[in-house]
């Protein structure tokens, strides 16, 4: 039997490191971030950096050629579910969103000199970049209308657009641009990607754009997300990355172990809401008893738990068949977890607040911060509704319309075959009778 939910000792001893190292040196640097400027910030992450690569838990996406360590979705997803208690503990492994998935695309399909010049300083932490697809004018969910072109011209590529949520982009080194190179293609090999380094003539980042998650205007700190105008940008050809008209090819395999990634960092936030959650019910007294000897909240904790459980398991569940079967048959498992895990781990987020009462509405908690950006787990890497709909139409595919149009479990139809098949038994049944 290959069941089986238990973690290798070695691995669940590194997994107990892991959960310490980031509950004493990353949860303190949440509430003092915003007092940080960037350059201090890098100072801060660089002896947790080095820590982390003593432990040999860095960058642990990639495979050991790379610089890497290899250990497949099933250990990073349990390597996230930890990491995502933070929105700041990904920078100390060398595994945050955008770079580890650019450094995915450049493993793939990187030119030998794309791998020197970026994706070992990448790894390294000495280069951050950041992956530039959407756009204000077109709807990101549906790729194939992106409008930003990249022209031939010569030995070069010039380049026009305008993106926006390049997350990262206003510190980055770098910029992971998908632009359409030949309009007239079919909808899915119109799009190239290019590595455009930020310092080319033409790039520019406009603002980080204030959302939910950051509603204070501020420009240049991790986890921004910057609208940029690609105006005149002019690339040489080794720029390229893959083939013309394999930009979707690429952003695909970016995106299934990134979501498995999202998820698991999901759980990790919705955990620690759980928390709160847990322990504001054992103290607080109201209408003769603690909050969670009160029915409905008790109902939230089970909910939760249950919730948390079954979003954690479907999460690992695609990992594994992300590591024994390969993307192709991961792609149902992952759809499911992001709009499912996006749902439900909102959910305990916000029975946490409530259960809180002002102080879970007020900053004075981690919680409202979290509700904030939970609220758009539902929207990138696909809004849910587009999930939902690739789910069905890939189990759709499994099914056929029956005979005559009456469904197979019509009982009258199948009452008349099993007379059919029984005939001698029930009419023996009726001479006894
Ligand atoms: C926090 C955050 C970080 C991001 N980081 C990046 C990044 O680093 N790089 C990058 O390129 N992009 C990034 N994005 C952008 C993200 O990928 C897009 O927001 C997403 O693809 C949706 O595109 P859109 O915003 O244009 O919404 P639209 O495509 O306009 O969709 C709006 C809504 O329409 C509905 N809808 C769309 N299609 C369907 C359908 N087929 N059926 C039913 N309803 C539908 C959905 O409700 C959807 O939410 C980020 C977004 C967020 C919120």
């Amino acid at each position: 039997m290959a069941w089986g939910f238990s973690t290798e000792p070695d691995f669940q001893h590194k997994l107990d490191w892991m959960r310490e190292f980031v509950r004493a040196e990353i949860w303190p640097l949440e509430t003092v971030f915003d007092e940080l400027e960037q350059s201090a910030l890098d100072e801060l992450y660089a002896p947790l950096q080095a820590e982390v690569r003593r432990q040999g838990l860095w960058a642990a996406h990639l495979d050991p050629e790379l610089g890497g360590q290899g250990f497949g979705q099933l250990k990073l997803g349990l390597m996230h579910e930890i990491l995502g208690t933070s929105p700041l503990a990904p920078n100390a492994f060398g595994c945050q969103a955008p770079d580890s998935g650019n450094s995915e695309i450049l493993a793939l399909s990187g030119t030998p000199e794309q791998k020197e010049r970026y994706l070992h300083p990448l790894l390294a932490g000495d280069l951050k970049s950041a992956f530039s697809m959407t756009e204000p004018d077109t709807a990101g969910s549906d790729p194939t209308l992106l409008r930003t072109r990249a022209v031939r011209d010569g030995d070069d590529y010039v380049i026009n657009g305008r993106k926006w949520f390049t997350s990262n982009g206003s510190i980055a080194d770098f910029l992971i641009v998908m632009a359409v190179t030949d309009p007239e293609a079919r909808a899915h090999q119109r799009a190239t990607m290019f590595i455009v380094p930020v310092d080319t003539p033409g790039v520019r980042i406009i603002r980080d754009v204030a959302t939910m998650e950051h509603p204070a205007e501020e420009f240049g700190k991790l986890g921004g997300h910057a609208e940029v105008l690609y105006e005149d940008v002019r690339v040489p050809e080794s720029s390229r990355l893959g083939a013309e008209g394999m930009g979707f090819l690429l952003a695909q395999q970016r995106l299934y172990p990134g979501r498995i990634h999202h998820c698991m960092r999901w759980i990790g936030v919705a955990g620690r809401a759980f928390d709160m959650l847990c322990e504001r019910s054992t103290y607080r007294v109201s209408h003769g008893k603690e909050l969670g000897r009160h029915q409905s909240v008790a109902n939230w904790i089970a909910d939760s738990a249950a919730e948390l459980q079954a979003a954690r398991l479907m999460t690992l569940h695609a990992a594994w068949v992300m590591d024994t079967e390969g993307v192709a048959a991961a792609r149902v498992p992952i759809s499911l977890i992001k709009f499912y895990g996006a749902n439900v781990l909102f959910d305990v987020i916000d029975r946490a607040v409530q259960a809180h009462g002002a102080l879970g509405y007020s900053c004075d908690l981690p919680l409202e911060a979290m509700y904030r950006h939970a609220r758009g787990w539902r929207m990138y890497d696909g809004p849910d509704e587009v999930h939902r709909q690739s789910v069905a139409r890939q189990i759709l595919h499994k099914y056929a319309p029956p005979a005559d149009e009456v469904p197979s479990e019509h009982i009258p139809t199948r009452r008349a075959e099993a007379r059919e098949k029984f005939a001698s038994m029930l009419s023996a049944a009726t001479a006894d009778g």
